[in-house]
Formats: structure tokens, C-alpha cells, sequence
């Protein structure tokens, strides 16, 4: 059986959630197997976790699960995974997943590959699966020979599948270990989804030559219901938090659509971007090595470009 440990926040599903759910229904199409989802906490309309291919959907409901804690929910998912006989337990690669990847793999003694981005090739009665390596310029391929396997998957790499029908929501009886922390108090950015999770991302970088000028950038983004980010060295200079700053030592992200606006195209920042499906690069040097990586590029003055660009937006989004 494959188990996929479906992700809520405020008990809605993330879109990572349907990924994982659709990949664990692919792995057990593959191994002729069903596929059972986990859910813990309070979560809103699991049922819906059937139309991408949950045969089943179990919930562990308890106050100790309502924010997130990796070691109470490692616990719990391993105890779930062992009472239902999981052979393959199905993770989202997300901070969440992340944190349980290695504590689950410890307490269940089985192999893991963390961030991988296709299916297993079973051929020859081998477990094989692929992940991105060295800032997604190669890929890997690594062979899980232990009996229980667990899979992080990318975000982005596989697309939520609806097929299925909605399916009842069973409650599972687990022993829910009391957290060791306890959360006092979550403030969240209202209306504004993380970087991790964003679809479009706006970014911009020292070509913007100060903080000052943001205010282009930051309606772009609202017109496109855009995640704004930036470059390492505008977030060392404080132009803009920290939590914005993508690339290697930064967040690394894959959005369906990356907008990069005065920004170079170092190494260093293509490593956390270039995953992204599509990129469109704003610079006014030719040169500038974004464009190598780029789908599209628009060779001119950012400070006329994005203006153009968002009335554009606009217009086409009115009409
Ligand atoms: C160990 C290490 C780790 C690093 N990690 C990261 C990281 O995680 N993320 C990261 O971003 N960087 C990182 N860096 C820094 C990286 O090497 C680059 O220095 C940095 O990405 C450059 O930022 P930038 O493109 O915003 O600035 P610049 O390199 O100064 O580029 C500005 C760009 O804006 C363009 N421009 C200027 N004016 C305009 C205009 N009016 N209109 C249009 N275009 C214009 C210029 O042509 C230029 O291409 C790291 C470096 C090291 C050594």
C-alpha cells in the first residue's frame, strides 16, 4: 500500500498536497497497489483527496496536531504507516516535508530520497526514482532497496490529476505524543502566498538601483497575483526582506512563471530559480546571462518596461 501524508494549512489543501496524492496513485497504478492518504489535524474536504486517486482517506484528529510539529507528526505518521502495512510513504518536498523525510526514514528504518521528480522505475523488481542534483543541472537516479520506501516529491514536477470521486474520511485511533514545544501565537501575511508556494513570482534585483522604487515592481506583482522576490545583494542592503532573497544560499523555488526584473543572471541565482517553468527576464544589457536561461526576454530600461508591462496586464485582465 502506498501512503501519501496529504499536507493542510488552516485545513486546506496546498496544491503540493494534490500533487503527491496524484504521484502516490501513479506509484500504485505502477505497483499494482492502492493508494491511502493521511491527513492530520483539522482539515476541510479530505473527501476531495479521492479525485486524484485516494482510495481511502484516514484522518488523526487531535488537538496536538492542529499546528505543525515534526515530531509529534513523524510519530504518527510511522505508527499510521505501520498499522496500515505502507510499503511506499509519499511525502510533499516542502519545509514540512523536509522535516519529516529524515525523522520517519530513522524511526521506520527505511531508505528515502528527498526532492524527487519521477515516478519509480520498477523494472527488474527494483525501486529506482530520479531527483535534480548540483541546482537542477543533472540528475541523479538512486535505487531504495529497503522494504519501506520514502519519497519526497518536487514541487511542480507532476501535474494534480483528477480522476477519481470523492471518498469518505475515516478517523484513525493513534497514540498522539504531546509536543516538547508549544505554539503561542501564528501571525500570517494576509492575502499574500509564501514564495515556496507561489505560482507566479516577481523578483527584481540591483538594477533597481533602491528600495525606493519598489512601488513598480510591487504592482506588477499585485496585477499578477504575483509572490514578490529579489536578488541576494538587495536583501543584504535591506532594499527588501530577507525572507524574498532566492538563489543558492537564499529560498529555492519553482514557480509556473518567474518575472526577473534588473537582475543579472549570477550562478549563484539561477541555482534557486531556474527550476522555473517559465522565465521572463527584464535587463537592458543584452549580455546580461538571465537571457541564457530565459523563455523570453525584453532587452530595454526597466523603469519604462514594467510600467508598460503592468498597464498591459491591466488592460488585458479588464478586458
Ligand atoms: C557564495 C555566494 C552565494 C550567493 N548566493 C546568492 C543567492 O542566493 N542569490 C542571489 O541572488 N545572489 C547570490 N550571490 C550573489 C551573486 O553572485 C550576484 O552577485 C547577485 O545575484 C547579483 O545580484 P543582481 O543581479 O541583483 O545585481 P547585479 O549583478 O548588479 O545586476 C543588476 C542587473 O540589472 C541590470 N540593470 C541595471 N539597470 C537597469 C535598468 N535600468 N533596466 C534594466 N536592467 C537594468 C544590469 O544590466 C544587471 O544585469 C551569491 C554569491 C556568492 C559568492
Amino acid at each position: 500500500m502506498i501512503l501519501v501524508f496529504a499536507e493542510a494549512v488552516n485545513g486546506q489543501f496546498k496544491k503540493t498536497a494534490f500533487e503527491a496524492v496524484t504521484y502516490g496513485n501513479k506509484t500504485a497504478q505502477l505497483l499494482g497497489n492502492q493508494c491511502v492518504v493521511l491527513t492530520l489535524g483539522k482539515v476541510n474536504n479530505a473527501g476531495q483527496l479521492g479525485e486524484y486517486g485516494a482510495s481511502k482517506v484516514y484522518n488523526v484528529s487531535d488537538a496536538n496536531l492542529d499546528s505543525f510539529d515534526s515530531q509529534v507528526y513523524a510519530s504518527v505518521i510511522a505508527q499510521a504507516a505501520e498499522k496500515l502495512g505502507a510499503k511506499v510513504i509519499v511525502l510533499a518536498h516542502t519545509s514540512t516535508g523536509k522535516s519529516l523525510l529524515g525523522r520517519l526514514a530513522a524511526r521506520l528504518n527505511a531508505g528515502s530520497v528527498a526532492g524527487v521528480k519521477s515516478l519509480p522505475d520498477i523494472a527488474g523488481g527494483s525501486f529506482k526514482v530520479t531527483k535534480g542534483v548540483y541546482s537542477g543541472k543533472a540528475t541523479a537516479e538512486y535505487e531504495i532497496s529497503s522494504d519501506l520506501k520514502i519519497l519526497s516529491l518536487s514541487g511542480n514536477e507532476i501535474r494534480p490529476a483528477k480522476g477519481g470521486g470523492e471518498v469518505a474520511m475515516e478517523e484513525l485511533h493513534l497514540t498522539v505524543p504531546s509536543p516538547k514545544t508549544r505554539v503561542l501565537q501564528v501571525k500570517r501575511q494576509e492575502g499574500i502566498v509564501p514564495l515556496p508556494e507561489a505560482d507566479v513570482v516577481v523578483s527584481a534585483g540591483r538594477g533597481m538601483k533602491g528600495p525606493e522604487h519598489w512601488g513598480i515592481v510591487e504592482e506588477l506583482a499585485k496585477v499578477m497575483g504575483a509572490t514578490t522576490a529579489c536578488s541576494r545583494p538587495v536583501a543584504d542592503a535591506d532594499w527588501r526582506p530577507h525572507h524574498e532573497h532566492v538563489g543558492q544560499t537564499g529560498l529555492a523555488i519553482r514557480p509556473n512563471l518567474y518575472v526577473a526584473i534588473g537582475i543579472s543572471g549570477a550562478i549563484q541565482h539561477l541555482a534557486g530559480v531556474n527550476q522555473s517553468k517559465v522565465i521572463v527576464v527584464i535587463n537592458k544589457d543584452p549580455e546580461a546571462p538571465f537571457f541564457k536561461a530565459a523563455d523570453y526576454g525584453v532587452v530595454g530600461d526597466l523603469f519604462e518596461v514594467v510600467p508598460k508591462l503592468t498597464a498591459a496586464m491591466k488592460k488585458f485582465k479588464a478586458g
